[in-house]
């Protein structure tokens, strides 16, 4: 027989991974505590509770009623809002309670209700702290005391107090081993989280190292030869032009040594400056390496982009350098060259770059584009 697991995946998972992951934990407990409910109703057909004033229906009713509750916290996302949106301690307290009461209503049996108490302290693994842990267990072991006590004060033939000391005992010292394995695996949780976190920082870092240059903020090299790729695919597909504009800065060796070093990266920036504004959005400028600029101009041709390369030209030429280095002046030489005519990258790079040395070669602060 086929079991359709999906509506119960619809009803147990949501969109998001965190409620569905708190979801899944709640399950488990739910299956696990389904199990005590159903030895409580055993023990109760076999006679093993104390009979009288509470009803195990009536406590059962109470419990999941409880439980349902919590389920729908979380399910909901209401829980979201909580301190702890896993809601682990709650259903901890929770659960334990319920055991308590079971530990009461069971006669020589009893210290058989102690071990559903470890499966709980185990759901604490996932999320609890050394202290939150701590209390979980003060909690319990108290309680069971708090039973015990009750149980000799008010209905002493049931109990035999000494040997059920010695088990609290034995208990207590097994919960608080539990305490401290389990706060040992918290702290593995937490240096994990925050390594993880490292690992995305730098993930993140390292993309932006990858496709941005650190000075000017244009696109580094790298990132501009993915970009060609694509263009060339599209160009393809789309049988659509793209130009490739080649800019490197006139005398810039000069610039370096008349002005310092300080003075050149500033060229470099307001150049990367001029260029962006130059540009449209679609558009990706470059810095190719040292003072010379790769643009990639997509969807055009070479008679519209004579324009760019102008406003680029000029841009530089005229800047005022006043501000931070009288009497700078700054000019650049660009090489242009279109895709469709090579229908190569490296030829059409290689192209841009020649006219980009003949535009030197006719007295620099020039564009050539044949
Ligand atoms: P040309 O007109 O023929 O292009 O002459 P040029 O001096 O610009 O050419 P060359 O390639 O000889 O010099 C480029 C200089 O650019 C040399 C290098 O020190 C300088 N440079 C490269 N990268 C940087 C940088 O990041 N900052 C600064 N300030 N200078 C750089
Ligand atoms: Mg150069
Ligand atoms: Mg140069």
């Amino acid at each position: 027989m086929q079991v359709d697991l999906t509506a119960l995946k619809k009803l147990v998972f949501t969109a998001d991974p965190q409620t569905s992951l708190r979801m899944s934990r709640h399950l488990a407990a739910l299956v696990a505590i389904m199990l005590l409910t159903l030895a409580s109703i055993y023990f109760s057909y076999r006679g093993m509770l104390k009979t009288g004033d509470i009803g195990l229906l009536d406590i059962n009713l109470m419990f999941w009623a409880g439980l349902l509750l919590i389920t729908f916290a979380i399910r909901s996302g209401i829980s979201r809002n909580f301190p702890d949106p896993s809601m682990t301690m709650t259903q901890m307290i929770w659960c334990s309670l319920y055991i308590l009461v079971l530990i009461y209503l069971l006669n020589e049996w009893r210290s058989i209700a102690l071990m559903p108490f470890f499966a709980i302290l185990s759901f604490g693994y996932f999320r609890l702290d050394f202290r939150e842990f701590l209390a979980v267990t003060v909690f319990i072991v108290i309680g069971y005391l708090v039973v015990i006590f009750y149980i000799e004060l008010n209905d002493a033939d049931r109990i035999e107090l000494d040997r059920e000391l010695i088990q609290l005992l034995g208990f207590a010292l097994t919960c608080m081993v539990m305490v401290y394995t389990g706060s040992a695996v918290s702290k593995l949780r937490v240096g994990f989280k925050e390594r993880n976190e490292q690992l995305a920082d730098a993930l993140k870092l390292n993309t932006r190292l990858a496709t941005t240059d650190d000075l000017t903020g244009l696109y580094t090299r790298r990132y501009l030869m993915n970009m060609l790729s694509n263009q060339k695919a599209l160009s393809e597909r789309e049988d659509t032009d793209f130009v490739i504009l080649f800019a490197d800065l006139d005398h810039f060796k000069h610039i370096n040594d008349s002005f310092g070093h300080y003075i050149g990266d500033t060229v470099l920036k307001n150049f990367a400056d001029i260029i962006r504004t130059s540009i449209r959005e679609i558009d990706y400028g470059s810095r190719f390496g040292g003072e010379e600029f790769v643009v990639l101009l997509v969807n055009t041709d070479i008679e519209q982009s004579k324009a760019v390369a102008e406003r680029i030209r000029s841009g530089i030429e005229n800047y005022n350098f006043n501000d931070i280095a009288p009497g700078l002046h700054v000019t650049v030489s660009i090489g242009m060259a279109n895709y469709k005519q090579y229908k190569s990258i490296q030829e059409t790079l290689m192209t841009a770059d020649n006219r980009m040395y003949k535009a030197k070669d006719q007295g620099r602060n020039k564009i050539v584009f044949e």
